[in-house]
């Protein structure tokens, strides 16, 4: 078993980044990344923190925008509208959760698709599942950029994602269309699970619920990616695999923390960069 190392891996793009951005400079270009904040759920504030750590690392400017719980959708619209002309703001995004009675859908569809870093916005979405250049979501993003730099192949590989979420779960799933694999989506709703599962070449767990996947649902050999990230009542971060049991089995394997999670935010970065390029 071999462990794939995203954070070391995030590491390595974040010091290549770094000298882009030095380049970008040079031509009197400054990226920059305005994040957006509504209300004050805690596991966003922590992610919020480590994509501002990661933008001073890399010479990105950030500026964060905190909005009251009790913001109004035209408040949040009037300000993407208004980072949306501002020529020094290179990258949007807005950090969710943000609260039910504001429009999440309409808010991604508010932030112009050049600046839409995070690739939620249906053009982008759009675009990546007409297999054309876009901004594509972080996550599925580094999870791509880990099979690769592994040399895992991808191609006529059969890939399984457990999850359908549009963060996660189905830009993956394009994202590994694009790249020519087969590929299975499962869901709550998805019958016979483990029969799914155990024909993957690679797995991947984007669930939500801690060490959900455990060695009868893998087959011997696969490649097993570890989205989940969930916080015990002790504080501690457990992933969605049963990382004890599934690490035995598996040929390769992320760890949780120290896997997906550094790869989703250097890959931002990387979209950062790439706004700012494009900046005419
Ligand atoms: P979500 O809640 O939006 O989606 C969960 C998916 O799991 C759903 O599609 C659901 O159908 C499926 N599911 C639930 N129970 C199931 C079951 N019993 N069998 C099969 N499928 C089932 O979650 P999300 O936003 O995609 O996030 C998933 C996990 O990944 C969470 O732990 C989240 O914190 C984490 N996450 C991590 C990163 C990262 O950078 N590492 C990024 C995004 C999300």
């Amino acid at each position: 078993m071999e462990l794939i190392d995203g954070k070391e891996l995030a590491k390595n793009i974040r010091a290549n980044l770094k000298e882009d951005v030095e380049a970008l400079k040079q031509k009197g270009i400054h990226p920059k990344l305005a994040v957006i904040m509504v209300g004050d759920d805690k596991a966003s504030a922590v992610y919020v923190r480590n994509k501002s750590k990661a933008c001073n690392e890399i010479g990105v400017e950030y500026e964060e925008f905190l909005l009251k719980e009790d913001t109004t959708m035209d408040e949040l619209l009037k300000l993407i509208e208004k980072l949306n002309k501002d020529a020094s703001v290179d990258g949007i995004l807005l950090q969710s959760p943000i609260p039910r009675h504001l429009d999440i859908n309409e808010a991604f569809r508010t932030i112009t698709p050049e600046k839409d870093v995070d690739g939620f916005n249906p053009v982008n979405v759009g675009k990546l599942s007409l297999n054309q250049e876009c901004f594509v979501s972080c996550t599925p993003y580094g999870i791509i950029k880990m099979l690769e730099t592994y040399n895992i192949p991808i191609e006529g590989a059969n890939a399984v994602i457990i999850g359908r979420s549009n963060i996660v779960g189905k830009p993956l799933l394009q994202c590994l269309l694009n790249k020519n694999a087969t590929v299975t989506i499962c869901h709550s709703k998805t019958k016979n699970l483990e029969e799914v599962t155990k024909r993957a070449d690679i797995l991947i767990a984007a669930i939500g619920k801690p060490e959900f996947v455990t060695e009868y649902m893998v087959k011997e050999g696969a490649t097993v990616i570890d989205v989940g990230i969930n916080r015990t009542e002790e504080g501690k971060i457990l992933g969605d695999v049963k990382f004890d049991e599934v690490s035995k089995k598996a040929s390769y394997i992320t760890p949780v923390p120290g896997g997906v999670g550094p790869m989703t935010i250097a890959m931002l970065m990387a979209n950062v960069v790439k706004a700012a390029s494009n900046r005419k």
